[in-house]
C-alpha cells in the first residue's frame, strides 16, 4: 500500500490537500518536502561543523570543556529561520523540528571531527514546560538529526530539576549562577565511557548548554561536544 502511495496515490492526494513550502507558500511536488530547495539556498549556513575554533566552540571556552562546537545557521530577526524556530516552539508544528534536525545531520555526516560522537542527548526541559508544549524541541531536532546520521537518541538519562523563571533581563554571570544545580544525571551508566552530543534550538549565552554540560562532565569517561540549529550573534 505504502508503494502504491508513494507512486500513484500521493500526487493525486495533493490535488486536494496542497502541500505548500514552509519559507514561500508555492505549491511543491510530492518529493519536495517543508522547504522548496530555493528556501532551503536561502537559509543562511555557518558552515561551522567543519570550522574547529569557530565563534560557538569559542563561547564555551573556560566555562565547559567542550571537544566540539558548532551551529548550522545564523539567528536574524525577521528570517524564514526564525519563522522555523516560532513554528517549532510556539505553533505546535513538529515537522520544522524533524526538518531543521534532518539538515543538521547532512552537516554532521560530512563532519569529520563529529564522527567519534555516540550519542545524541536533546537539552532537557523543566517537565512542566514540556507538558504544556507537549513536545521537548530539542527531542525532535535529535530524531531529525538520527534521520540522517545514525546515532541512537536518550532523552532520559539527564534531567532538569529545579524550575527557573525566564531570565532575559538577567546578565550572563547572573543566569549563570541560577543554572547551576539544575540539572541532574539520573543513568549514568547510559552516559559512562561516551562521547555524547548536546543538542539544543538556538544558542545565545549558552548558560543552559553550560550548565548541563557540566553535569554530564560528571559522568566517568564522558566527553562532550554541543550542537544547535541556531546561533545569534
Ligand atoms: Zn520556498
Amino acid at each position: 500500500m505504502s508503494r502504491l502511495r508513494n507512486n500513484y496515490l500521493t500526487p493525486f492526494l495533493h490535488l486536494f490537500y496542497p502541500h505548500n513550502c514552509e519559507g514561500c507558500g508555492t505549491g511543491m511536488m510530492h518529493t519536495d518536502r517543508f522547504l522548496c530547495a530555493g528556501c532551503v539556498h536561502r537559509l543562511p549556513g555557518t558552515g561551522f561543523f567543519i570550522a574547529p575554533a569557530n565563534p560557538v566552540e569559542k563561547l564555551f571556552y573556560g566555562r565547559v570543556p567542550v571537544m566540539h562546537a558548532a551551529s548550522a545557521y545564523y539567528f536574524t530577526k525577521g528570517s524564514l529561520l526564525q519563522h522555523l524556530l516560532t513554528q517549532l516552539k510556539y505553533r505546535n508544528n513538529k515537522e520544522a523540528g524533524y526538518f531543521l534536525g534532518r539538515m543538521m545531520g547532512y552537516a554532521l555526516l560530512h563532519a569529520e571531527r563529529f564522527q567519534q560522537v555516540d550519542i545524541l542527548v536533546p537539552l532537557p526541559l523543566h517537565p512542566k514546560k514540556e507538558h504544556s508544549r507537549g513536545y521537548n524541541q530539542a527531542t525532535l531536532i535529535c530524531e531529525g538529526i538520527s534521520g540522517v546520521w545514525k546515532r541512537p537518541v536518550i532523552k532520559d538519562a539527564v534531567t532538569r530539576v529545579h524550575f527557573t523563571e525566564t531570565q532575559t533581563r538577567q546578565n550572563r554571570v547572573s543566569r549563570w549562577e541560577n543554572m547551576e544545580g539544575v540539572f541532574s544525571v539520573t543513568k549514568q551508566a547510559v552516559f559512562r565511557n561516551k562521547h555524547i552530543l548536546l543538542i539544543d534550538d538556538v544558542i545565545t549565552t549558552g548558560a543552559t548548554l553550560d550548565a548541563c554540560g557540566s553535569a554530564i562532565l560528571e559522568t566517568e569517561g564522558v566527553s562532550l561536544s554541543i550542537a544547535s540549529v541556531a546561533y545569534t550573534l
